[in-house]
């Protein structure tokens, strides 16, 4: 574990690194990289930066003013295990090359002033954040790309009822549709692939504490790690990413972050443990609910009064709201519960108030891990400064509940264009401090409206089985 640029020097002369891979994040969570050959990197590139062209990023600068400098951060140094010659690889901060100041549109800046807001406000030093990342393993894709629409079908025994039809028929034994879930090996078909996703986990650096199968038949797959401030757990998610497609592609097998891949099955969420700490004391830990503070309780006032705008962060895809349906262990109601998985919030029910932190389960992974959680912060300090009461829990089972007695109790939004009109008019909470700012917030309501607006234009296949012949 690298601290200074001195540290980095060292290892890439010890252990004969040949090539340095800088790593920074666009904004909608895609690393990006260049790589430089060692003899090219220095003390110095620490300080210059690392100049790069920022105009052909997706939502950053247009091509007149389209240089930029990556600083990297030592911290992050890891062994890249993917690149056959000796590679250390970094991931950067990005700045104005003539300000010398922090990008705004850089989603790891961001975080950092979400932490820097979080101490300015007085209320706390530190928030951890513990992402759960779930995700399916699929032997292979093919998109038919003939039709003016495209529609996969997933090219293995596990896809089969997602198209309705039997293309290789079942001549031999197959795992039946959600045998494979809990059982271990040989139903466990792809345990091998999660444990040499471990091993490189552990290897550039994570400490994993446990991996299971998911819900989902045969093939989705959750691996939980040492949870972290905001930019470490942003950092790792994106290196859990990257490791996790990385060891599915070596086993010729591609691993999705997709929200809902197959509709009827469950979906993969990113649920969020989280809690605010100052001077070593955990201000979620109390005697109310659940063994929470009133702090806590205000945090989740603030997270569930602006759900509907972290979403446009949090679940940034019209994928993202195929998800969040009932039946599946997702999120539907804004609501907060020690006991219901179908409540946008659960409290985990933990002996030591050190452990005390509230999951948020609506966030799914194909979204910025650096923006999820600096919406979800921000939305608790406003939570906390307003002293915005969550009203009651609701431990019964949301799915089954009586109309009447939902009524007042809102839900997650129900499309893409939900979420982004909610953005619209409740973005004040993640302008605090200068932490997002208007031209940011903007760049991101287009980019979304554009990506919502184009799927709108495609007759969906469904609609041929409804009204093609009506
Ligand atoms: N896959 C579920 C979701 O979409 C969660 C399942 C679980 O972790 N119990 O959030
Ligand atoms: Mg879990
Ligand atoms: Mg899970
Ligand atoms: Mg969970």
């Amino acid at each position: 574990q690298c601290q200074t640029p001195d540290d980095v020097m060292r290892v890439i002369s010890e252990k004969g690194i040949s090539f340095i891979d800088v790593k920074f994040s666009d904004p909608f969570g895609q690393w990006q990289h260049i790589t430089i050959p060692s003899h090219e990197f220095s003390l110095d590139s620490f300080e210059e930066g690392i100049p790069f062209d920022g105009s052909s990023i997706r939502g950053w600068k247009g091509i007149q003013e389209s240089d930029m400098l990556l600083i990297p951060d030592p911290k992050t140094a890891f062994i890249d295990p993917f690149i056959e010659e000796p590679t250390l690889s970094l991931i950067c901060d990005v700045v104005d090359p003539i300000t010398k100041e922090a990008y705004n549109r850089d989603p790891r800046q961001i975080a950092k002033k979400a932490l820097e807001y979080l101490r300015a406000s007085g209320i706390g030093d530190i928030a951890y954040f513990g992402p759960e990342a779930e995700f399916f393993i699929f032997d292979e894709i093919r998109f038919s790309n003939g039709a003016n629409h495209s529609y996969y079908e997933v090219d293995s025994e596990e896809g089969w009822w997602n198209t309705g039809r039997e293309e290789n028929p079942n001549l031999g034994y197959k795992i039946p549709f959600k045998r494979g879930y809990f059982p271990v090996s040989p139903l466990d078909k792809t345990h091998h692939i999660r444990m040499e996703m471990v091993k490189t986990l552990e290897e550039v650096g994570l400490t994993v504490e446990r991996e299971h199968h998911e819900v989902a038949t045969a093939g989705q797959g959750e691996i939980n790690f040492r949870f972290s401030d905001i930019v470490g757990s942003g950092d790792n998610i994106l290196k859990y990413k990257y490791v996790l497609r990385n060891v599915g592609y070596r086993y010729g097998k591609f691993v999705t972050f997709m929200p809902k891949p197959l509709a009827g099955d469950n979906g993969s969420g990113m649920h969020v443990h989280m809690s605010i700490w100052n001077k070593g004391q955990n201000l979620f830990a109390g005697n109310g609910y659940a063994g929470l503070s009133d702090i806590a309780l205000y945090a989740i006032g603030g997270i569930i009064k602006h759900a509907k705008a972290i979403a446009a962060f949090s679940n940034p895809t019209t994928n993202s709201y195929h998800r969040l349906v009932p039946g599946f262990e997702a999120p539907v109601r804004l609501a907060y519960s020690a006991r219901n998985r179908s409540a946008a919030i659960r409290i985990p029910i933990v002996d030591s108030p050190k452990a005390k932190r509230i999951e948020v389960r609506f966030p799914d992974a194909s979204s910025n891990p650096y923006l999820t959680f600096t919406a979800l912060l921000m939305a608790a300090i406003d939570g906390i400064e307003n002293r915005i009461h969550p009203g009651e829990p609701l431990d019964k089972d949301i799915y089954s509940l009586p109309p009447e007695e939902l009524a007042n109790v809102p839900q997650t939004p129900g499309s893409l264009q939900e979420a982004i009109d909610a953005l619209k008019a409740d973005n004040e909470f993640l302008l605090k401090g200068g932490v997002m700012d208007l031209d940011f917030i903007n760049m991101w309501i287009e980019t979304k409206q554009a990506e919502h607006d184009a799927i709108r234009l495609i007759p969906h296949p469904k609609e041929f089985e409804l009204y093609f012949d009506i």
